[in-house]
């Protein structure tokens, strides 16, 4: 596979450590509020990545972190910390805050297809790895102690930008600017890896350290989780663009100091997607989230198919027309889908020719695009409905968009109301007629069990006369009234 890695500002062939293994990390929510659908763009196109990955052959473990304690609202290390902020908000604990929205988060990933990670670790349950981490980079001299904070020196380590390629001065402006600077700092990048500061004494999550009470940021918990499950050496880290600074370019940087060598290949950001007014927020008007746009008639995949037509690497602008537009290509979908009807025998060449062009087209810096295409070329392809329907779920095993399945439940609902309307009008029908149609049903049974077909279809055909209709189904033959 290719794919673009921050890293290198390249679109570079995807390697990996050990041959055949991925080790992924994703950076999870933050359980102060419900994700935004923006939030989700970022863990459908993380979840597409995955499945694309674990398709072509490699065997995937991905870990995600749950951060309940730690994030500031500046995403640096001013302002309050998110969780604190939400539990005031609904008047709550930051363990009920965290344990309501950690829930809702994976409910909504379940609505949008997203597959649950091998490992999901809340930053609360590692508190003594925290500790052990930033004890070792005190111990090699890569962190300092100031007004009883821990801080990461930035200075210590070459090549602190390697990610964004940019000095760490252009960066702060922007990120920082309605913060005032920590005069406790030896340098402006230089972060906080254990607070104790008294600033944030209304913390409500704390724990014993040797540097007195307190708790982590949000940095060190990310690689210190990802160490936890994963070891030293990371194949792909994932999340959306902003975490490009200052969190992943930290992580880099104490993950680096701490084991002393290379610790991620690849690097994966998703660009953001935007209101028509500019960068989604939770506070501002409208917050869009998956329970809002279902409560006003949207199915969440349509907004997973409307995701999967941009590619990663684009801002994507959010509107209801946009959506509408989704939802009315996938419904069409939908019910092309439901009109082909499922055989015993399939094209096996046809289904493995469809899987190699997705390969090759999805492969390429994870053309989701390409991958909505490969839907209509199956459709169109001169091949018979079975081999359509067995290529078209195969794909699906990565675009997960469940457009095979919506379309048997289509043809469910579709076959059951038909046998509703059947049973309605066999209630009307003079008895006498129904015992008729009812023993000529039975009498063309057995001269299909004694495969005399000449004499079943000469039943039908007189029933046919009559204005019966006969349907086979599964569950035996039942009519209808022409
Ligand atoms: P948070 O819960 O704030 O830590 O964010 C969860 C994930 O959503 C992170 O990977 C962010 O980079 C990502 N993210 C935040 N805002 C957006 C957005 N507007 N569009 C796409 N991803 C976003
Ligand atoms: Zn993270």
């Amino acid at each position: 596979m290719k794919l673009y890695n921050t890293l290198t500002k390249r679109v570079d062939e995807f390697t990996t450590n050990e041959e055949g293994k991925v080790k992924m990390y994703t950076c999870g929510p933050t359980v102060y509020h419900f994700a935004h659908i923006g939030n989700l763009r970022t863990y459908i196109m993380e979840d597409v990545l995955e499945k694309f990955l674990r398709y072509s052959g490699y065997d995937v473990t991905r870990v995600m972190n749950i951060t309940d304690v730690g994030h500031l609202s500046s995403d640096g290390d001013t302002g309050e910390d998110k969780m604190l902020k939400g539990a005031k908000r609904e008047h709550k604990t930051v363990l009920e805050i965290a344990d309501f929205y950690r829930k809702a988060f994976f409910a909504d990933c379940e609505k949008l297809n997203i597959k649950y990670p091998d490992i999901v670790e809340p930053a609360t349950n590692c508190i003594p790895n925290f500790i052990e981490m930033v004890q070792t980079l005190l111990d090699k001299g890569y962190a300092y102690i100031a007004d009883g904070n821990v801080y990461f020196d930035t200075s210590k380590v070459e090549n602190y930008n390697c990610l964004t390629g940019h000095s760490s001065d252009e960066l702060m402006v922007g990120v920082r600017d309605d913060v005032s600077e920590d005069m406790s700092k030896k340098n402006k990048s230089d972060f906080v890896l254990w607070f104790t500061k008294s600033k944030f004494d209304d913390q409500e999550l704390k724990w014993e350290s040797p540097w007195g009470i307190g708790y982590p940021g949000w940095h060190i918990e990310c690689s210190a989780i990802c160490m936890k499950h994963l070891g030293n050496k990371l194949d792909i880290h994932c999340g959306g663009v902003d975490n490009i600074f200052p969190h992943h370019t930290n992580e880099i940087a104490q993950s680096e100091a701490y084991t002393g060598e290379k610790w991620c290949n690849n690097w994966f950001h998703v660009h953001h997607l935007n209101d028509e007014s500019g960068k989604m927020s939770k506070s501002k008007g409208d917050f869009l989230t998956v329970s809002l746009i279902e409560s006003k008639g949207y199915d969440p995949l349509a907004y997973r198919f409307f995701c999967l037509q941009s590619h990663y690497r684009k801002p994507l602008t959010f509107s209801y027309e946009a959506l509408d537009q989704a939802q009315a290509t996938y419904n069409k979908l939908v019910r092309r889908v439901a009109s082909l009807k499922r055989g015993e025998s399939y094209d096996k060449d046809f289904v493995e020719g469809i899987k190699a062009k997705f390969i090759q087209s999805v492969g390429s810096d994870l053309n989701t695009a390409l991958g909505i295409t490969a839907i209509y070329d199956i459709l169109k392809a001169r091949v018979d409905d079975t081999s359509k329907l067995m290529a078209l779920e195969d794909i699906d095993k990565v675009l997960s968009v469940g457009i095979v399945k919506k379309a048997m439940e289509l043809q469910q609902s579709e076959k059951s109301e038909e046998s509703k309307e059947n049973t309605e009008q066999q209630v009307n029908i003079a008895p006498e007629l129904k015992e008729k149609i009812e023993k000529m049903i039975i009498d063309r049974q057995e001269a299909k069990k004694a495969k005399d077909y000449s004499k079943a279809d000469a039943i039908r055909n007189e029933l046919k006369e009559m204005g019966v209709t006969l349907i086979d189904t599964k569950e035996g033959t039942t009519y209808k009234l022409d």
